[in-house]
């Protein structure tokens, strides 16, 4: 049972920490005696698990137990919880390697051991107020520049806040502790004053950096950017809340690292300013403030013995998740160059001809040593490193020359679709960069599609209706992929000028068991009727499927049923062949069918 952490204001809370009942007896009597409160453990894990929410304000423990110095280790780095170890004399050069305070070697005598406590409590309480000194004298002396940065107190107290809607509510608070290291490369004469300004100005690229983080609101921003606090001189807090996974802190850790080490002009001196980063998660490193904020600053000495421009998370396995997506991320990066990158063909068929109308661009990653790579493991990692947009034009290119190709080469006109991502979405260029691999490629505006997401259309309102307005006039399609999934209004589909829907493929899967299902897909090939748009079901797999399309009018499929996508040279005999197999197809099963038909 984990007790509570007595009331503000009680005694001196002590953890007595040993195997040996007898001893925890004695020590706990003579302390409980000498007014503190004592909890007593006779196992670093059990301690461990009471440090982490009930922070006691001295640790004393048997230097005997297993896994003790690791924890003083971790528990002084982390908690700057004074800590003594009750040791033989051999043990004490160790104990204070690990960063005891200090040691108590047998015979125990009550009185001593009072003392040594009581010592050891004042010079933390001391270490404490000098911290405090330090952060008040350097918040007022830099008053104005650090204006809009929050007081530690308040701090801890709206992180607090978080981590309670935290626990009712959807998202990850993740804490981010930077550190503004101060050997950075400046000359003598000027590295005082360097130094003063180099905080200040990583402070306000910090606050710009977080109001304009991606995908938020300018409200968002704005919150995001006060939930910033000075913990020392040259340490910084920051709280990210609402995020989806814990990792997504990494991603703004890394932006804002990006931004930081952006030289600066200080006097005739150009300087880097480095910066290391430590990051905590709620609630793997700690329920509550304090302990997130300690998990996050050993985060970040621990990033800094590594190296400037190093960030670390508080657990060595996110550590390892982000590194096997940072050296996916650096291969990917060469991907291109050394043509690993290839985009293969999934037909689009005409339901009422079988015949082919169009091929859907899909991307492919040969990874010398993974192999096969996934869009969907890789495309969302070239999003987050910005790599999506010379990818993604060089998709947009090669696909429009390949459907130039093709025609050259004598095969009826059929129409390509490209996917696009929402940075290529929000690229200022995107209407010229169209246009040049169209003309480049002498390809006609008719035969190329782009497929955008729903997720795309929401948030710009009538900047999105104008950048459609202005694709639309190139001449070209326009496709909203995976409907369905997103919001889905009929109203927001009206506003634009979009000619295709594709059903997402989890509607056509299951719409043959699931009536939920298959009144979805009824309806949306019924609205896409009604609003004369092409309607493409994706994903089709089974002759029942097509057979239900078929009956319901939607216009075209793509699917593994006809093909899967394949290399440029397959295209062309399948174009020509077209699928008469599938002509008329009787439906295998009708009962899902009867059910929508006639209700
Ligand atoms: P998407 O655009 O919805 O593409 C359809 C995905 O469904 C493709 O997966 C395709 O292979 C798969 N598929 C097609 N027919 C069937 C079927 O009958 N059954 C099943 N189970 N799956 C089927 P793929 O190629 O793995 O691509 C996944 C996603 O990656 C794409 O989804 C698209 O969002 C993204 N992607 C692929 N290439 C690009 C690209 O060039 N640019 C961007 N931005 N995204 C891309
Ligand atoms: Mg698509
Ligand atoms: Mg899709």
């Amino acid at each position: 049972m984990t007790p509570d952490r007595p009331t503000p204001n009680s005694l001196p809370l002590i953890l007595v920490v040993a195997a040996d009942e007898a001893v925890r007896f004695d020590i706990g009597q003579g302390l409980t005696a000498a007014h503190y409160d004592v909890i007593e453990c006779d196992t670093v894990t059990e301690a461990s698990s009471f440090t982490l929410d009930t922070r006691p304000d001295l640790v004393l423990i048997d230097a005997n137990l297993t896994g003790a110095f690791e924890w003083v280790r971790a528990l002084t780095v982390a908690c700057r919880t004074p800590v003594l170890v009750l040791t033989l004399p051999n043990g004490v050069d160790q104990a204070l390697a690990a960063g005891a305070s200090d040691c108590i070697v047998p015979p125990l005598h009550g009185a001593l051991l009072r003392a040594r406590v009581e010592f050891a409590l004042r010079c933390s309480r001391a270490e404490r107020a000098v911290e405090r000194l330090t952060f008040d004298g350097a918040a007022q002396r830099d008053d104005a520049n650090h204006h809009g940065l929050l007081a530690y107190d308040t701090f801890v107290a709206r992180l607090e806040g978080k981590l309670g809607a935290a626990r009712t509510g959807k998202g990850h608070v993740a804490l981010m502790y930077l550190s503004v290291d101060h050997e950075f490369s400046a000359p003598a004469t000027v590295a005082a004053d360097a130094r003063r300004r180099a905080v200040q100005i990583t402070i306000q690229r910090l606050k710009d950096g977080l109001r304009s983080r991606d995908n938020v609101s300018q409200a968002e921003g704005e919150e995001q950017a006060a939930q910033a606090a000075l913990i020392s001189d040259h340490e910084i807090a920051v709280t990210f809340a609402g995020l989806e996974r814990a990792q997504d802190a990494y991603k703004i850790a890394r932006r804002l690292q990006h931004l930081l080490a952006q030289a600066i002009d200080i006097g005739e001196h150009r300087v880097r300013i480095p910066t290391s980063f430590g990051l905590a998660a709620h609630p793997e490193d700690g329920e509550r403030a304090e302990t997130l904020i300690s998990s996050a600053r050993s985060a970040m000495l621990a990033a800094r013995a590594e190296g400037q421009g190093t960030i670390r998370f508080a657990r060595p396995e996110m550590n390892q998740v982000i590194f096997e997506r940072l050296s996916l991320e650096a291969d990917l990066q060469h991907a291109l160059d050394r043509g690993q990158l290839l985009i293969h063909y999934q037909p689009r068929i005409a339901i009422g001809t079988s015949r082919i109308v169009g091929v859907e661009a899909l991307l492919r990653w040969k990874h010398p040593q993974l192999g096969l790579v996934s869009p969907a493991h890789f495309i969302p990692i070239a999003e987050e490193s910005g790599l999506i947009l010379p990818i993604g034009e060089w998709v947009l290119r090669e696909a429009c020359r390949q459907n130039a190709r093709w025609r050259a080469d004598g095969l009826e006109p059929i129409s390509m679709a490209v996917n696009l991502s929402p940075a290529q979405f929000r690229e200022t260029d995107l209407v010229g960069v169209v246009r040049r691999a169209l003309d480049d490629a002498q390809l006609p505006a008719s035969g190329l599609e782009l497929e955008l997401t729903e997720s795309m259309l929401l948030h710009k309102g009538d900047s999105t209706v104008k950048l459609l307005e202005n694709l639309k006039a190139l001449g070209i399609g326009l496709a909203i992929d995976d409907f369905g999934t997103g919001y889905s209004s009929l109203n927001y589909i009206k506003r634009f000028p979009i000619d295709t829907l594709k059903i997402d493929q989890s509607f056509i899967r299951d719409m043959l068991t699931s009536e939920q299902d298959s009144t979805l897909t009824t309806s949306i090939v019924l609205m896409g009727k009604g609003l004369n748009l092409t309607v493409v079901a994706e994903g089709v797999e089974t002759r029942s499927q097509l057979s239900l399309l078929r009956a319901l009018g939607c216009d075209q499929a793509q699917g593994f049923l006809f093909s899967r996508a394949v290399p440029p040279e397959e295209i062309a005999p399948l174009v020509r062949a077209g699928f008469p197999d599938f002509l008329g197809a009787k439906p295998g099963s009708s009962s899902g069918l009867r059910g929508i038909l006639n209700p």
